[in-house]
């Protein structure tokens, strides 16, 4: 009698970037299969039609190359496999037969670029397929594989639907953008696991956020795994199993229910004040990527809204907001946080976070994160600017809301947007709208380690400062936050980030305008004592960290904390400094 071998269990390692653990079947996310679609070009068009497929080629080429450095992890005779297939694609968008019949359909067809790699990929399949070859028929889906990145590079992002999917499903995919976690709903997504990614970008942020747990970076993560076969995503350990033993899967089982209990002991806290053992009163406020967020964060005991993202309303999705949708979404979120203060960024897109309406407007940036992105794209688009300034003035008719600024490096920059929020109050209060007695108030995001430094000139032309310390630590030490090949290198306790983040907060306190820290670096208690001890008293996180930084700091005497910081404060290497706060932490 035959007995079918239960699956091999696979364990696979990547970064760690949102605790929890998540068993359920896996949901591989296919890296194509879009529809296509087919129209005509003029001849004037064809020229811009094969740059735009070049665009997509070039696009194509950096996505696998960035995929092979991945590969270069796994163990060694999987690293040669993958590497080979990967050298096998590599050539296949290198004026290869592919590429140059997609170029010649297009002049010699007039048809749009996806239909010609359509018509390119079905062309090779039928030669493959014909030669009888059990190799090069193979190679036909590595044909088709390059295809569907291709004509999704061309298609540039379209949307996709998770929410179809069965409860408790476990996504896997090469690579989740911000835009795409957001579409997640933790009602039916219990986890996800991408091969692509580092432990400070945004998917790991929204990945926090929603209290899914998480593992980036996995290398190997889609070889042989199919759609419906069991996984478990370890978020604490980042690691991935794919199809666990009965005792893998106990044992992640009791940790689940373990976190659980410890999830529902923090709780508990919600409701305590926000103070240390010394009575040091601290401003513990929620981090917001999503409106739905508000619940958690007031039932997480969140006294304010410290950072709200936007760029939400900017994704997935083709057009623009206008002022009156921005406006209501503000207001609900002013509306749900009854009273409390909520700090509504501007735009901040470009980089890894992508807005399609804006997409083409300008040419792509050879470095993304210098480029052409946040305030600056704001101050570029004023109509664009004025109509968030505009909802954000009118949602302030219904509570606190205070305006802050992303990347800004000048206070010309925050001067411009003053003038232009004076404008729009102005034009608002003749249209006779709502809007509050007072401007609301306008804030710098303190994230570029130039803007830290003019600190003092900074604070003359701000109401108040909110240091960003992901992308503070990105530009300070070079790390791309979003790459998982340079991840290890990230470190916030670097000298030189404690550094600026202490320049920044004495110029604050001369000042005597508030300063908050608003980066992921506040919603690790590790860092509470740290952050404190420099002076902080303003500290805002995903809502799902509020519970453990709080316990944190009931537990802490902060004069203590202060001592801890000036003995920190005199290393010049970040592993003393480390050694230094961890021994604080573990004997407080
Ligand atoms: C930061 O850079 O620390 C920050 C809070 O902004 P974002 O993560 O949205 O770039
Ligand atoms: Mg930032």
């Amino acid at each position: 009698m035959k007995t079918d071998k239960p699956p091999t269990e696979r364990i696979l390692k990547g970064f760690a970037v949102s605790a929890g653990i998540a068993i359920g079947p896996a949901h591989v996310v296919e890296t194509g299969a879009t529809p296509v679609p087919e129209y005509a070009v003029t001849e004037a068009d064809v020229e811009a039609e094969r740059a735009r497929f070049a665009e997509a080629v070039a696009k194509a080429r950096r996505q696998i190359r960035k995929l092979k450095g991945k590969a270069g992890t796994l163990p060694e005779a999987a690293a040669e496999d993958v590497g080979f297939l990967l050298d096998a694609h590599l050539a296949m968008v290198t004026d290869s037969r592919l590429i140059r019949g997609v170029d010649r359909r297009i002049a010699a067809d007039r048809i749009n670029a996806e239909a010609a790699v359509q018509a390119e990929i079905a062309s090779i399949a039928q030669t493959f397929q014909a030669m009888d070859d059990p190799y090069l028929a193979a190679r036909v889906s590595d044909v088709r594989e390059v295809g569907t990145r291709l004509i999704r590079n061309l298609l540039k992002n379209p949307y996709r639907a998770f929410s179809d999917l069965p409860e408790g499903t476990v996504i896997l995919a090469e690579e989740l953008t911000p835009a795409d976690t957001a579409l997640l709903d933790p009602r039916r997504i219990a986890g996800f696991a991408s091969v692509l990614g580092g432990a400070q970008g945004h998917t790991a942020i929204l990945a926090r956020s929603l209290g899914l747990p998480a593992v980036l970076g996995t290398a190997g993560l889609l070889q042989g795994v199919q759609t419906g076969a069991p996984v478990v995503v370890d978020g604490i350990g980042g690691l991935v199993i794919v199809n666990p033993t009965p005792s893998t899967l106990s044992t992640y089982v009791e940790r689940q229910a373990a976190i659980e209990r410890e999830r529902t002991a923090l709780r508990r806290l919600a409701r305590l004040p926000a103070v240390s053992r010394d009575g040091v009163v601290v401003n513990l406020q929620a981090n917001l990527e999503l409106p739905r967020e508000v619940v958690a964060a007031v039932e997480n005991g969140a006294q304010g809204v410290g950072l709200l993202r936007t760029e939400f309303m900017f994704m997935n999705r083709e057009d623009l907001p206008d002022e009156e949708e921005q406006y209501r979404t503000l207001r609900d979120i002013v509306v749900g946080m009854a009273g409390r203060t909520v700090t509504a960024r501007t735009l901040d897109v470009g980089g890894e976070k992508l807005a399609v309406a804006l997409e083409g407007r300008y040419p792509e940036p050879a470095n993304p994160a210098l480029g052409l992105r946040a305030i600056r794209l704001s101050l570029r688009e004023p109509r664009l600017l004025e109509t968030q300034l505009a909802g954000m003035v009118r949602a302030a008719a219904h509570g606190p809301l205070r305006i802050l600024l992303p990347m800004i490096c000048t206070g010309h920059e925050v001067t411009q947007v003053r003038q232009m929020l004076t404008g729009v109050v102005r034009r608002l209060r003749r249209r006779g709208v709502d809007v509050p007695p007072d401007i609301p108030q306008l804030g710098v995001m303190i994230e570029v380690p130039g803007a830290a430094l003019a600190a003092d000139a900074l604070a003359r032309v701000s109401d108040f400062f909110a240091i960003g310390t992901n992308d503070l630590t990105q530009y300070t030490l070079a790390i791309d936050r979003s790459d998982e090949q340079v991840a290890a290198l990230y470190d916030p306790l670097h000298p030189a980030v404690l550094r600026l983040i202490q320049f920044t907060c004495e110029a604050a306190f001369r000042a005597r305008i508030p300063v908050s820290v608003c980066g992921e670096m506040a919603g690790d208690p590790r860092h509470t004592a740290l952050l404190l001890g420099l002076g902080v008293r303003d500290l805002s996180m995903a809502p799902t960290r509020l519970a453990a930084v709080k316990q944190r700091l009931r537990g802490m005497d902060v004069q203590a904390a202060e001592r801890r910081a000036r003995v920190i404060m005199d290393q010049s290497d970040p592993g003393r400094i480390a050694t230094l706060l961890d021994d604080f932490n573990g004997a407080a």
